[in-house]
Parts: C-alpha cells; sequence; structure tokens
C-alpha cells in the first residue's frame, strides 16, 4: 500500500516519522515546501510536487492540516489525482459538515474518506499512542486498519462520516473545563505558597490526576508555553464546538469562558502559544 502524507505541521511531522519507520510511506507534501524537502531527504521518500501528484503517487493519503477551509482546499487540490479504491484519511480537527463535505467531493470521484481526528497532543504523535475517532465505513476502517494501528493505540469506530469530528469536538469542549479547572487550581496552589512541581507530582498521582496536568503543569509553572497545541487552534476547535450545541440547543458554559479567554490571549500576541498559556490570565 502506497501511502502519502500532507501537511508536515506539529502532528503531522511525527506522524509521517512514524509512517516512514514502519515502512509505511512513500510521498509527502507540505504547503511550505522547505519543510517536506528536508524531511523527504532525511526520510528517504518521494517529495510531490503538489496535493494532486501526491494522490496519483498513493493508494492512501493522510491529511493533516490547520482548520476547515483548509482540508477542502487539499483535498479539491487533489481530485484530479484520485480515483476508485483511494481512501483518504484526514486526522486534522474540523466540523462534521466539513466532514461530509469531504466525504461527497471524493465520493464523486469513487474514492473513499474517513474522519478520524487524533487526541494526544504532540506527545501522542510521537509516541506513537494517539487516540483515533472514525468516522466512515467499516469496511473502508478495514483495509487501512494496519497503517493506523502505527499511529494510534486506540482506533474507534464512532459511526457514518462525521462521528469521527463529533467526537473530536467532545473531546475539545471537554479539554476545555480541564484547562479551566488545572490552571486555576495551579494559580491557587502558587498564591498558596506551595512547592509547585510536589504540587503536580502529587495530585498527578490521585483522583484530579489527569493528562494535562501531568504534561503540562511543569511547564506553564515554569512559564514555557510552547506548544503543543496553539490557542488559536483550539479557539478554532471551540468555536465548532459552540455552533454543533447551539444547533442542537445546548449552551456549553466552559466552552463560552474559554473562547473569551482565548480572545484576550490571541489580542496580546500568545496565539501561537501552547493552550497552558490560560494560566497567564489567572490571577
Ligand atoms: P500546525 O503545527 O500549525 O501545522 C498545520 C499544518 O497544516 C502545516 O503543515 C501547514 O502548512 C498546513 N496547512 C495549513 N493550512 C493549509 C492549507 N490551506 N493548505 C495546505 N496546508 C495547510 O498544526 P498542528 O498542531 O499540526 O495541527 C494540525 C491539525 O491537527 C489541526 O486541525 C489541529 O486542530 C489538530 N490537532 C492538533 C493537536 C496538537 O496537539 N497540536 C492535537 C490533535 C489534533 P505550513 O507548514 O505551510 O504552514
Amino acid at each position: 500500500m502506497r501511502i502519502g502524507f500532507i501537511g508536515l505541521g506539529a502532528m503531522g511531522e511525527p506522524m509521517a516519522r512514524n509512517l516512514a519507520s514502519a515502512n509505511f510511506l512513500n510521498v509527502i507534501w507540505n504547503r511550505t515546501t522547505e519543510k517536506a524537502e528536508v524531511l523527504a531527504k532525511e526520510l528517504g521518500v518521494h517529495k510531490a510536487k503538489s496535493p494532486e501528484k501526491l494522490a496519483k503517487k498513493s493508494d492512501v493519503v493522510f491529511t493533516c492540516v490547520s482548520a476547515d477551509d483548509d482540508v477542502l482546499d487539499v483535498i479539491w487540490s487533489m481530485l484530479p489525482g484520485l480515483g476508485p479504491g483511494k481512501i483518504v484519511v484526514d486526522t486534522s480537527t474540523v466540523s462534521s459538515a466539513t466532514a461530509k463535505s469531504a466525504a461527497k467531493m471524493l465520493e464523486d470521484k469513487g474514492a473513499s474518506f474517513l474522519d478520524a481526528p487524533v487526541s494526544g497532543g504532540v506527545e501522542g504523535a510521537k509516541n506513537a499512542t494517539l487516540a483515533m475517532m472514525i468516522g466512515g465505513e467499516s469496511d473502508v476502517l478495514n483495509r487501512v486498519k494496519s497503517v493506523l494501528d502505527v499511529l494510534a493505540t486506540r482506533i474507534v469506530l464512532m459511526g457514518p462520516t462525521g462521528s469521527g469530528q463529533g467526537t473530536k469536538a467532545v473531546n475539545q469542549a471537554m479539554a476545555a473545563g480541564i484547562n479551566q479547572a488545572v490552571t486555576e487550581a495551579l494559580a491557587f496552589a502558587h498564591e498558596l505558597g506551595l512547592p509547585m512541581d510536589k504540587v503536580i507530582d502529587v495530585i498527578s498521582g490521585g483522583a484530579a490526576g489527569n493528562w494535562f496536568l501531568e504534561h503540562r503543569g511543569p511547564s506553564m509553572t515554569h512559564a514555557q508555553f510552547q506548544p503543543g497545541f496553539k490557542v488559536e487552534l483550539h479557539q478554532k476547535d471551540l468555536r465548532i464546538c459552540k455552533r454543533m450545541a447551539e444547533e442542537k440547543g445546548l449552551k456549553l458554559p466552559l466552552t463560552i469562558q474559554t473562547i473569551t479567554d482565548y480572545e484576550i490571549l490571541i489580542q496580546e500576541g500568545y496565539g501561537e502559544e501552547d493552550i497552558s498559556a490560560l494560566y497567564r490570565l489567572k490571577p
């Protein structure tokens, strides 16, 4: 199976590396060409001149780009190179509606689509321990399952196209609440004059322990906010969550609060920092 990969950012690059290590990766493309040139040389894979050329050289294409329009742009550019039997697996976080539009574009070419957003952060991408939530047909998933196993330790088919992104929206709403809880509580610990590294260590081993505390607690309390997961990307996701909730007549108060807080961070120039930069706003 010839695999192509588009989007070599914080998540895409380590995923592409893992596919190369498993001898699956054939060809890569990135909007900023130099990134693809350097990585292709290092991994000994092809660098395509365009998404269309990459699609021609691939049986399965992975995409990992920023937002809804970017996914649709990239798929649009690939279309002339896609045909019956080919599969696109989109690991970006976008709306369910975008996943359905992407699937429709591919269906018209006889190709298949899986929405396959991931959770587990840059660490999960590097260590191949991502959780992957899939929307699409089970027979399509079965055809690529051995490849997905190289990237993720938990792969769950959630239902038809868009269900993967629906599940990811739930994940992102939850992540907003966790970010609020962890940053607020650690600011509280700081005000109490407690030894922060010990606070993080002992709480991580108890009932309030969680991934974000363990992986981002030490860095945020040392004023390190290197992504990780950029504020502006989570902001994009939370706007998707808010829209999807509103369509169901729901309000998500923690999501709405976090959108407001991230807007402040973005205005202050911290949009490219990790989402733990929310700690900056806590008293
Ligand atoms: P990133 O580091 O900002 O990388 C974004 C990638 O998308 C880059 O390769 C960029 O190309 C490419 N791109 C953006 N717009 C494009 C367009 N219109 N056409 C072609 N390529 C385009 O972002 P990331 O952190 O890897 O996130 C990628 C996706 O994964 C996002 O949907 C994000 O929400 C999701 N995600 C992120 C994390 C995380 O912890 N970071 C975790 C789970 C899911 P250039 O190099 O040219 O800029």
